[in-house]
């Protein structure tokens, strides 16, 4: 995450603007009956876009009115700032890197939603067995994934590999204490800390429905009508491979072709597998749906680590999550998919010969 720049933002606001173009319809596309269903529910609406966390975070808020859904939409973007202070670690004064610039093996008195987002980012490790873990910061910068990229010495992988997991890391409920000099990444759950912090904001500020989108991973919160959701082609990701009935939630995507770059002429990915200090082999992406957008951001990253298969057979053990793999034949280049149960007749393909299993 890098540091949030509000200054930088576009905010549009309208009236009951019915049937309006949606600012948010890169992504999202109303479902049958959508437009219709916000006319009876809502008279006040905004649209924003800001740039948060070093990327783009598009909001549309509906409210009784006007007045309502500003204040709901501001209430979500001041939360989501938080969110980055606490947990950005481009950032120095953000409350994780303080943590980090701390001396081992002291208690650091951290705030309760540190302590509970760490809580929830290790039960994921543990849920996963390992293929998530954001105790990884050392091996970010082994392959210097924040920088130009680079393939990291044996000898470096293993120091590296030394000062990681979240085995190393202890939370209490105020406090949080490192035995080593462990760092943490909040690259795969920061986005959907804020995605759920900024909703639950909005709502609670009056909103009856807030749809937003950070970066690529959308949340629909409130009295949202289903929408469709397309998902990019992993080989090109301005084209749509396929559209996705959404019924709430949050849906997460994770896959190299969103910042693929080749040093020594190998993809050098952002993704780590965390058990072996490699980086996860490159299939083409998944996309997770959960109704925590914190859940589907740590899940979609352990399901990249985890593959295809892999990524399938952790959503059938998860009640409430469902998984989709759209997987690039290497010799080929053909796209095929395969999704969890719980997605049956809700996956519709775009890409041309793609077939559904
Ligand atoms: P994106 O930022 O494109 O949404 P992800 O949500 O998949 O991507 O998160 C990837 C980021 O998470 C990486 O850039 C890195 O900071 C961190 N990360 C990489 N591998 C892991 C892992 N196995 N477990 C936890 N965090 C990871
Ligand atoms: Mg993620």
């Amino acid at each position: 995450m890098r540091p949030v720049t509000l200054s930088s933002y576009r905010l549009r606001a309208c009236c009951a603007a019915r049937g309006a173009s949606l600012a948010l319809a890169l992504t999202f596309a109303a479902g049958s009956g959508g437009a219709q269903e916000r006319t009876a529910a809502a008279s006040g609406e905004v649209e924003r876009v800001v740039v948060a966390m070093g990327t783009s975070l598009q909001l549309r808020v509906s409210a009784s009115d006007r007045a309502t859904a500003l204040r709901a939409s501001e209430a979500a973007v001041r939360t989501i700032e938080r969110t980055e202070q606490r947990l950005s670690t481009w950032r120095r004064d953000s409350e994780l890197s303080r943590w980090h610039a701390s001396p081992i093996g002291s208690g650091f008195a951290a705030s309760a939603a540190l302590c509970e987002d760490l809580r929830r980012a290790d039960r994921w490790r543990v849920e996963t067995a390992g293929a998530f873990d954001p105790a990884i910061g050392a091996l970010v910068d082994a392959y210097d994934l924040r920088g130009a990229g680079r393939w990291p010495t044996p000898a470096a992988l293993v120091d590296a590999r030394r000062r990681c997991g979240m085995s190393h890391v202890t939370i209490a409920t105020r406090s949080l204490r490192r035995d080593a000099a462990v760092r943490l990444d909040a690259g795969a759950f920061g986005k959907g800390a804020a995605l759920d912090a900024g909703a639950a904001a909005a709502l609670a500020a009056g909103a009856e429905t807030a749809l937003l989108d950070f970066g690529g991973q959308q949340l629909l919160a409130g009295a949202a009508a289903s929408r469709s959701l397309d998902v990019a082609d992993p080989r090109d990701r301005a084209r749509p491979a396929l559209r996705l009935r959404i019924d709430g939630g949050s849906a997460a995507t994770t896959g190299n072709s969103e910042r693929g770059r080749r040093r020594d002429g190998r993809l050098l990915g952002h993704v780590i597998d965390p058990r072996t200090g490699a980086l996860a082999e490159d299939f083409g992406s998944v996309t997770v749906l959960a109704a925590r957008a914190f859940d589907a951001d740590c899940l979609s990253t352990a399901c990249f680590v985890l593959g295809p298969a892999g990524a399938v057979a952790l959503a059938e053990q998860l009640e409430g999550v469902e998984a989709l793999a759209l997987v690039v034949d290497g010799d080929t280049g053909a796209l095929s998919v395969r999704f969890s149960s719980g997605l049956r007749g809700r996956v519709t393909p775009l890409s041309p010969g793609l077939q559904l299993p």
